[in-house]
C-alpha cells in the first residue's frame, strides 16, 4: 500500500527527520534555509547511491576513469565554459509581497504564486547562479573565485592530463562525484533543489561521427541503472528535450525523470555537448585539447556525451520509491523496500534481552558480520519495536540472539519484506547472508 501522492512527500520528509536520514542544517539556530545535513542513516544511503553509480560507471568498465577536481575555480574556466554569460535563470519580483520567483517555473506568468496578486510581477532579470567568493586575505577583483556549479568542467580542463597519464583513447570517459553549488532562486521540495548538492557526472569523449550512437547508448544505460536499483518502470521515463529547451552547448539532451509526488521531474540529464567545451577551453587557454591517434595519425577534437545526475536528488527518489506501508495484525507497518545495495544497514544484530549472557554472544556475532557489511546494533526495547525500526530504515535482515542461542549456537534471521524467520547456525551466518544479499 503505497501512500497517495499528497501524503507521500510529508511522510518521507517526516521519516527522514525522525530516523536520521536528513536534518535541517543549523537547526539549533533556527535552520539555514534549504540546506540540509545527512544524518547517521542518510549518510549511508547517500554513500550507497554514489558507490552504486561509481561501480556501474567506473569499476565495471574498461573505458572510464575517475577524477576528483577542486571545487574552487578561477573565473577563466567559467568565462570559457559560457557560465559567466549564460548560467542564469530569469528572476522576477512581486511588487506586492516582495517574493522572488523563477519566471520559467511559474504556472501563470502574470500571477505571484506566493500572494496570488495579478499583474505585480516585475520584468525578468537574468540572475547568475554561480556563487562568487574571494581567495586569500584581500577582497579585490583579482582574487575572485567561484564555487563550481557543476563538476563537468573539472573533466574538460583535465582532458589532456588524463589522456597523457591513463593511455585511454576515445571512446573513453572521465567520471566524478562531488559537491556543486548553485544560488538557486527558488530552492525547495526538500532536498530536490538545494543550493549545495552532490552530482555524479561523466564526460564520455567520442570520435565526432559516433556521437549520436553514444548519446542513445548512454540514455538507455542510465535509465536502466535506476530500474536495476528498484525504481518501478511506471515511475521512470526518458524525455527528449525540445529544440527550445536545449542548453547553449547541447546538440541533444534527454532527461531521466521520476514521478515525484508533484509530478514528473528530472533526476539526470544526458547531453550531447559536441566539441563545445574542449574547443572553448583550447581557445581560451591556448592549449591544444585534441586527440592525436597514434595509429592513423589523425587529430581531432572529441565530441562529448555527458550523463549528469544528482546524488542527493536521486537518493530522495529512491526513498520515495521504496516507502511503503502495510497492515500487520491491525497495525500499520512502515517499510522501506530499498534494494539491498542501497540499504543503509544490511544487517541489524538484536539481542533478545539486555541480559549480560546475551550481550556477549551478540557482540561476537556483530564482530563477525562487520567486516562484510554495515551493521546496526540495538539492544533496547521490545523486539517487535526494534524490528519495526529496522523496517523503517530498510534494513534487509535482522539477526536475533536469544536464550536458545546459548544452547544451539544458532540465531534467528528475519527478512524485511516477507518478515519470514529462519534459524541459522552462527558458523554459517556470513555465508547464509552473502547468498541472500544482492550484490
Ligand atoms: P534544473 O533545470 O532543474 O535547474 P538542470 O537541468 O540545470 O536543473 P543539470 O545542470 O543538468 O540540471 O544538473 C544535472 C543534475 O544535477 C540534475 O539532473 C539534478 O539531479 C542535479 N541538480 C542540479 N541542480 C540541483 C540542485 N539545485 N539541487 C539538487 N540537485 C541538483
Amino acid at each position: 500500500m503505497v501512500p497517495n501522492d499528497e501524503t507521500l512527500f510529508d511522510k518521507v520528509v517526516n521519516l527522514s527527520k525522525r530516523r536520521g536520514f536528513v536534518f535541517q542544517s543549523a537547526e539549533i539556530y533556527g535552520g539555514f534555509r534549504s540546506t540540509y545535513d545527512y544524518g547517521p542513516i542518510g549518510v549511508l544511503l547517500l554513500r550507497a547511491v554514489k558507490d552504486q553509480w561509481w561501480r556501474s560507471m567506473v569499476q565495471l568498465r574498461h573505458d572510464v576513469v575517475g577524477l576528483d577536481a577542486s571545487i574552487l575555480s578561477p573565473p577563466a574556466i567559467w568565462e570559457a565554459s559560457g557560465h559567466l554569460a549564460n548560467f542564469t535563470d530569469p528572476l522576477v519580483d512581486c511588487r506586492d509581497c516582495g517574493a522572488r520567483h523563477r519566471q520559467d517555473r511559474l504556472d501563470n506568468p502574470e500571477v505571484c504564486p506566493a500572494c496570488g496578486t495579478k499583474g505585480e510581477l516585475t520584468e525578468a532579470r537574468q540572475f547568475n547562479l554561480m556563487f562568487k567568493t574571494h581567495a586569500g586575505p584581500v577582497v579585490e577583483s583579482a582574487a575572485e573565485v567561484y564555487l563550481r556549479p557543476e563538476t563537468a568542467q573539472g573533466m574538460f580542463v583535465n582532458f589532456a592530463n588524463v589522456v597523457n597519464t591513463s593511455r585511454k583513447r576515445p571512446p573513453f570517459g572521465i567520471a566524478q562525484v562531488g559537491k556543486s553549488f548553485r544560488n538557486e532562486i527558488t530552492p525547495g521540495n526538500f532536498v530536490f533543489r538545494t543550493r549545495e548538492f552532490e552530482q555524479m557526472e561523466m564526460e564520455y569523449f567520442v570520435p565526432p561521427d559516433q556521437s549520436e550512437e553514444w548519446f542513445r547508448y548512454w540514455c538507455e544505460a542510465r535509465r536502466d541503472w535506476y530500474l536495476d536499483l528498484g525504481i518501478p518502470s511506471d515511475r521512470l521515463r526518458l524525455r527528449d528535450h525540445g529544440a527550445d529547451e536545449l542548453s547553449h552547448y547541447s546538440a541533444a539532451t534527454a532527461d531521466v525523470e521520476f514521478l515525484f509526488p508533484w509530478g514528473w521531474d528530472e533526476l539526470e540529464g544526458i547531453a550531447n555537448r559536441t566539441d563545445f567545451d574542449l574547443k572553448q577551453h583550447a581557445e581560451a587557454s591556448g592549449n591544444r585539447l585534441e586527440y592525436n591517434d597514434p595509429g592513423s595519425g589523425e587529430r581531432y577534437v572529441p565530441h562529448v556525451i555527458e550523463p549528469a545526475a544528482g546524488a542527493t536528488r536521486t537518493a530522495m527518489a529512491f526513498l520515495m520509491a521504496a516507502y511503503d506501508e502495510e497492515e500487520v495484525r491491525g497495525e500499520t507497518r512502515t517499510v522501506l523496500r530499498l534494494d539491498h545495495r542501497l540499504a543503509p544497514y544490511k544487517v541489524a544484530v538484536l539481542p533478545l534481552s539486555k541480559k549480560d549472557e546475551l550481550i556477549e554472544p551478540s557482540r561476537v556475532v556483530l564482530g563477525a558480520l562487520q567486516p562484510h557489511w554495515m551493521c546496526d546494533y540495538d539492544q533496547t526495547q521490545a523486539i517487535g519495536r526494534r524490528y519495526r525500526r529496522q523496517d523503517e530504515i530498510g534494513t534487509p535482515f535482522c539477526v536475533t540472539i536469544d536464550f536458545d542461542t546459548l544452547e544451539d549456537r544458532a540465531v534467528t534471521v528475519r527478512e524485511r519484506d516477507s518478515m519470514d524467520q529462519e534459524r541459522v547456525a552462527i558458523d554459517d551466518l556470513v555465508d547464509h547472508l552473502s547468498g541472500r544479499l544482492a550484490h
